[in-house]
């Protein structure tokens, strides 16, 4: 194996690149030498993204592609088989999160979650996996979560969508054995902006200051704090390595031991 660029040669997608996990993701796998297509649904986001990368001395395609649009999805699917032919990694990463006590529960939240979280999820891996199958080599890593294990209040679509996640996620590890892995990482709390919208949710609804609302989710982790994004990107570059090739259908928590099954 190549220990300096283990992903060296690797083709890699990264859903929700722009930000948060992704972001770090997309960084992390440049680094360990692949090239890297991150794509959100704002283009600009992903673009900065890119940059930083090329300007390192990386490989790496922006792409804007919502992951509940079919079109998106197939248009961003012809340009990467037209310049890469393909991909080897996919990280489905892009999510959403949203709370409201289930009595009252609007529909429309819940398809919006489910939507973002399952459905686009199954697209965007629908769309890429045959090449994976054709060349006998692929890795699928889902950013799944704490909540595809547990419930909790108030996060009802939340918790369904990545329950659904990981339900996927060994379906496929069965299906596509032996050449393709799939993989979820459970993360809890990270320090993202997706977190940092839940800490502000939590002050207006609550009387919580965001200091407060800040260490309250860092007392969900029993270490006391947020877990890094680069914590998250550690775990899925092992997963993706050719070393990692006998993990398969497995859900690793990033949690500080907070969930431990
Ligand atoms: P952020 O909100 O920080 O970033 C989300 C990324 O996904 C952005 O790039 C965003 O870009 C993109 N995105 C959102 N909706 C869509 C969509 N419909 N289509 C394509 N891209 C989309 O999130 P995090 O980095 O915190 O989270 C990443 C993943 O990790 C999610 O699946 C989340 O559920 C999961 N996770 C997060 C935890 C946390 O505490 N932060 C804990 C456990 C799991 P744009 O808005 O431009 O589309």
């Amino acid at each position: 194996m190549n220990t300096t660029n283990p992903l060296s040669n690797k083709r890699t997608l990264i859903t929700g690149g722009s930000k948060g996990i992704g972001r770090a993701i997309a960084l992390a796998f440049s680094h360990a030498g692949a090239a890297v297509a991150l794509s959100s649904r704002t283009l600009a986001d992903a673009q900065i993204v890119a940059g930083e990368i090329i300007a390192a001395g990386g490989q790496a395609i922006p792409f804007a592609c919502d992951v509940t649009e079919l079109e998106q999805i197939a248009a961003m699917r012809t340009a990467l088989l037209e310049q890469w032919g393909g991909v080897d990694i996919l990280v489905n990463n892009a999510g959403i999160a949203g709370s409201h006590k289930f009595l009252g529960h609007p529909d429309e939240l819940w398809h919006q979650i489910l939507n973002v979280n399952l459905n686009g999820l199954y697209y965007v891996t629908k769309a890429f996996v045959p090449e994976m199958v054709e060349k006998k080599w692929g890795r699928i890593i889902n950013i799944a979560s704490v909540s595809s294990k547990v419930g909790a209040k108030y996060v009802a679509a939340y918790t369904a969508s990545k329950h659904g996640v990981l339900g996927l996620t060994r379906a496929l590890a069965v299906e596509l054995t032996p050449h393709i892995t799939v993989n979820a990482i459970c993360p809890g709390y990270v320090d993202t902006p997706m977190t940092d919208t839940a800490i502000k949710n939590m002050t207006t609804r609550t009387q919580m200051t965001p200091e407060q609302a800040r260490a309250f989710l860092e007392k969900t982790n029993p270490q006391g704090r947020l877990i890094e994004p680069d914590e998250v990107a550690a775990v899925a570059l092992l997963l993706a390595s050719d070393s990692a090739r006998g993990i398969t259908g497995q859900a690793i928590n990033v949690d500080g031991g907070a969930v431990m099954f």
